[in-house]
């Protein structure tokens, strides 16, 4: 089994709080929420980060992981007060897991720039 955190939860090797999945994808809270609602969706298979989307298959991986989260941000009732998808990439960006995942914030209000 790979030591990757985020394909183990995928396999559901370690457990997590799963919250929606599809043939393709897997939404589960993260540990430690950065807000009320705080998910992070990932697609099955290993993409280590959106820079490595720039493909065919990438393409299809990226639009089938985001699909995920916005069913994920209507299904924990962020439509109407708004959310934030987030894919942090690389190290500025601070990115900490190097398995694709798209974080799905909301239920409070947001700053702009980011930190
Ligand atoms: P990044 O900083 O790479 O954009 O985000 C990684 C996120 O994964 C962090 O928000 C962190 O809290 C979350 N995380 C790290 N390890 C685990 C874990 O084992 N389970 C869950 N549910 N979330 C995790
Ligand atoms: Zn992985």
């Amino acid at each position: 089994m790979t030591d990757c955190i985020f394909c183990r939860i995928a396999a559901g090797a370690i457990p997590a709080t799963l919250l929606a999945q599809s043939e393709h994808a897997v939404a589960f809270r993260d540990l430690n929420p950065q807000a009320p609602s705080h998910a992070l969706v990932i697609p099955r298979e290993h993409i280590a980060s959106a820079t490595e989307t720039d493909s065919d298959a990438g393409e299809l991986a990226l639009g089938r992981t985001m699909r995920l989260a916005v069913q994920v941000a209507k299904q924990l009732g962020l439509i109407e007060g708004g959310y934030r998808l987030v894919c942090n990439s690389g190290p500025d960006a601070g990115q900490s897991v190097f398995h694709l995942h798209v974080h799905v914030l909301g239920g409070r209000r947001m700053s702009w720039p980011p930190g």
